[in-house]
């Protein structure tokens, strides 16, 4: 823990944490690319329902949303949180946000989950070893959106129990036009590689159905690109391995910057589903799960809320 803290508290002087490699120091007033300074930057606590069934479980996961993210992808569905930070934190401290985390589990929900922790690497492990250090035994779920570091995720080896990324592109061309980040594909790959390397590809699943350890790989089919969707799975069955656990998402609708996007002011269609679905069928997946094609009007968080995935 000592030799986290340490390599840590380097970065937070000349941010190298993701691959943006900003090298400014994380404090007020710095220019940071994923707009987080030194605060722990916790948007919100919260139970979150209707994820994969491992990660749903039988009654959610307590979910803890970072503000800011190191990708600006203009169809994000979390964009009230991740390209604003709020001037005022919701939390007082690590030991808030970790009491709030243990009021949630007392519910008897066993994971905690971290969404966009990649530029809140240092602030996550604080929550984590203050939680450890109470006595907490939930499993810890790394839910990035795939642009990791595979320096930095070599870190985080034993610390985290279930790596949930996102994969969201082979296209170098469409990850630059819509997530800024032309060097996506390989980056991923790197980062989905040394995931793999920690956990293989087992998925160990507890006896009440939740995930205790091993790799999810979620992928969004988005508008007019079906062959993006086909060649992210081909990469991941040709360099990784076809036994990962594959989550396959319909839920995409135009949110954050999307409707300014020709193209990509829609939902996805069916015939564009079935066919990364039968690609997937065609490459030997068959861990994983699909959505219903009617998904996407299920997934709208409104992070203005207490409870920002309460269906109203
Ligand atoms: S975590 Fe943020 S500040 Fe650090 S390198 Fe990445 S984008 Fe830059």
């Amino acid at each position: 823990m000592t030799m986290l803290s340490g390599d840590f508290s380097l970065s937070m002087q000349s941010c190298m944490l993701c691959p943006r490699n900003c090298r400014l120091p994380r404090r007020a007033g710095s220019q940071t690319y994923c707009l987080a300074g030194e605060q722990t930057g916790v948007a919100t606590v919260c139970i979150h329902t209707g994820e994969e069934p491992p990660v749903n479980g039988s009654k959610g996961i307590c979910n803890v949303f970072f503000s800011g993210c190191n990708l600006s992808c203009i169809y994000c569905q979390n964009h009230q949180i991740s390209r604003n930070i709020p001037r005022k934190e919701k939390y007082k401290d690590t030991a808030h946000i970790v009491y709030t985390i243990e009021t949630i589990l007392e519910t008897g929900i066993p994971l905690v989950g971290f969404v966009s922790p990649t530029h809140r690497i240092p602030q996550m492990v604080s929550i984590i070893q203050m939680l450890k250090k109470r006595g907490c035994t939930a499993g810890f779920v790394y839910n990035s959106n795939g642009y990791d570091k595979t320096e930095t995720l070599r870190l985080l080896e034993g610390l985290i129990d279930v790596y949930l990324p996102d994969f969201k592109y082979a296209d170098n061309i469409l990850a630059q036009k819509y997530s800024d980040a032309p060097d996506y594909f390989k980056t991923a790959m790197g980062a989905l590689k040394e995931m793999y390397r920690q956990k293989s590809h087992t998925l160990i699943i507890d006896k009440d159905g939740y995930a205790a350890y091993g790799i999810i790989v979620r992928h969004l089919v988005i508008p007019g690109h079906v062959e993006n969707s086909i060649n992210v799975l081909r990469a991941i069955a040709a360099e990784v391995s076809n036994r990962l656990h594959i989550s396959l998402m319909s839920q995409y609708y135009p949110a954050g910057l999307a409707e300014n996007y020709s193209g990509l002011n829609r939902n996805i269609s069916e015939v564009e589903y079935n066919a990364v679905k039968k690609e997937m069928d065609a490459l030997g997946f068959q861990n994983g799960w699909t959505q219903n094609i009617d998904s996407a009007g299920f997934y709208h968080p409104d992070f203005e809320m207490p409870q920002p995935f309460k269906r109203i």
